[in-house]
């Protein structure tokens, strides 16, 4: 399967071109057909597998079909909704990367910043907004944005607004939107919440289930750490000597420890910054970009703030602190092995952590192996010291994918991502016209980032 199989126009062919990409991914290849066609869509998917590009290309697809109907005067026609700044960002970049030879034009808002900058783009007229919810209501109130032109919604992230609690804001944006409309609706999760408020705004919706966090752990070399929380430092710093390791996203459960190890990284010369929601949006935005130019090797990281985050060609992905929800620990070492690549987990574990790693392991289905020769092991005493198992807090655990884990065949695609749809219930009339009359065949060849089986990984490589 290629892109021109999916009758792109020649500009987005062009632009996906650019960014390297040779194949859709599975979520791709199932949703550009179903969006282009004016249906709705139910997207079970996470970060990761291209679902940013899944909904993006079609859109632009449909608004170039229809650009320069409206006047000057441009109404926001398409309308991305995502729960944070990290993510908006990201997608407004997508936008940027597919639709830069269409002409179209979109704008992000996010809050936590000046509204100046982006009250100044919406006067100008915006084809595609993509937004944060708080920011959006703020500034409908103030009259900047009107959506009753909006003839496609996107809600990205559904399970995280509802985490996140946006969901309510996320209800009145939705009250605001005409009736007449293709929606299309995404979540990592369907917990019955969100299945209620997909099955409310969607019309005879599509479903397009992908399912990679067993893939994702498939490719990714995992290994965890039996150490002290007092040596985890140490540790770190001691991992860090190995050169093999370009760029690391650190995570901590708390902005306290983020904060803490990162001065403790900069003391030993380690270039490092950290991102967290007590970082303003500059602060956040100027460390992310400092981590993907490679200004900096280590980026600290909550999951919160990591929630979205990005990377190309990202290596390390090393856990600090193990995540007391299972399913957190598949969203971060998913940061790497992103688009086909493999990457590299490492997890310290302390002792209270290991009631942590005995549920990610029962959720990932494989036991993950540990590395022993290390300069910092527990002792004895301290690997079978007696602990209370530490509770929960607040995040929910998500009720749909939990067994989905365990399955590691490649579906039959060949890809390592299992993916299905299930077509339900007649066409939605409410979408922009066609639109995908155009496409050239065009053949492109090699060179690009390719969304094909991996290699199994073998054993890490370091020397200790
Ligand atoms: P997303 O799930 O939208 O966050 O995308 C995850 C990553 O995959 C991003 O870095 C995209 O640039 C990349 N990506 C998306 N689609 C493709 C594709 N067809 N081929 C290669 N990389 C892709």
């Amino acid at each position: 399967m290629s892109f021109e199989n999916l009758n792109l126009i020649e500009p987005i062919l062009r632009a996906l071109k650019t960014e390297g990409y040779t194949e859709p991914t599975p979520i791709q290849a199932e949703a550009i057909p179903v969006v282009l066609k004016g249906r709705d869509l139910l997207g079970c998917a996470q970060t990761g597998t291209g679902k940013t590009a899944a909904f993006a290309i079609p859109i632009l697809q449909l608004l170039n079909a229809t650009q320069g109907q409206d006047g000057p005067n441009k109404p926001i026609k398409a309308l991305i909704l995502t729960p944070t700044r990290e993510l908006a960002v990201q997608i407004g970049e997508s936008f940027t990367a597919y639709g830069k030879h269409t002409g179209l034009r979109h704008t992000v808002i996010y809050g936590g910043v000046s509204q100046f900058s982006q009250t100044e783009a919406l006067k100008r007229g915006v084809d595609i907004l993509i937004a944060t919810p708080g920011r959006l209501l703020d500034l409908m109130n103030q009259r900047f944005v009107h959506l009753h032109h909006v003839k496609m919604f996107v809600l990205d992230e559904a399970d995280r607004m509802l985490d996140m609690g946006f969901i309510n804001d996320v209800k009145k944006v939705i009250t605001k939107l005409p009736a007449k409309r293709q929606t299309l609706f995404f979540s990592a999760t369907m917990p019955p919440v969100i299945s209620k408020l997909a099955d409310s705004i969607l019309f005879e919706p599509v479903n397009v289930e992908v399912t990679p966090v067993s893939s994702t752990v498939d490719k990714i070399t995992q290994s965890v750490y039996y150490v002290t929380k007092s040596d985890k430092k140490s540790l770190l710093i001691h991992l860090l000597k190995d050169k093999a390791i370009e760029s690391a996203l650190v995570f901590t459960r708390t902005k306290h420890v983020a904060d803490r190890i990162t001065k403790e990284l900069l003391k030993a010369g380690v270039k490092a910054a950290a991102i967290h929601g007590n970082k303003s949006q500059n602060a956040r935005q100027n460390a992310l970009t400092d981590f993907k130019t490679k200004k900096i090797r280590v980026l600290v990281a909550t999951d919160i703030a990591a929630r979205g985050i990005d990377v190309d060609n990202l290596s390390h992905v090393i856990n600090y602190e193990l995540p007391n929800v299972p399913e957190t620990y598949v969203h971060r070492i998913g940061r790497t092995g992103r688009a086909g690549l493999s990457g590299v987990a490492m997890s310290f574990c302390d002792g209270e952590e290991k009631a942590y790693l005995k549920d990610i392991q029962k959720l990932i289905g494989i036991q993950v192996p540990v590395i022993e020769e290390h300069p910092y092991p527990m002792s004895h005493a301290e690997m079978n010291t007696k602990f209370e198992a530490p509770k929960k807090e607040f995040h929910k655990k998500p009720s749909h994918h939990s067994g989905q884990s365990k399955s590691s065949a490649p579906n039959k695609a060949g890809n390592h991502w299992a993916n299905k749809t299930k077509k339900t219930g007649g066409g939605n009339t409410s979408s922009p016209a066609g639109g995908n009359t155009s496409a050239p065949k065009k053949h492109h060849s090699g060179g690009g980032k390719s969304w094909g089986p991996k290699k199994p990984s073998g054993g890490n490589n370091f020397s200790y």
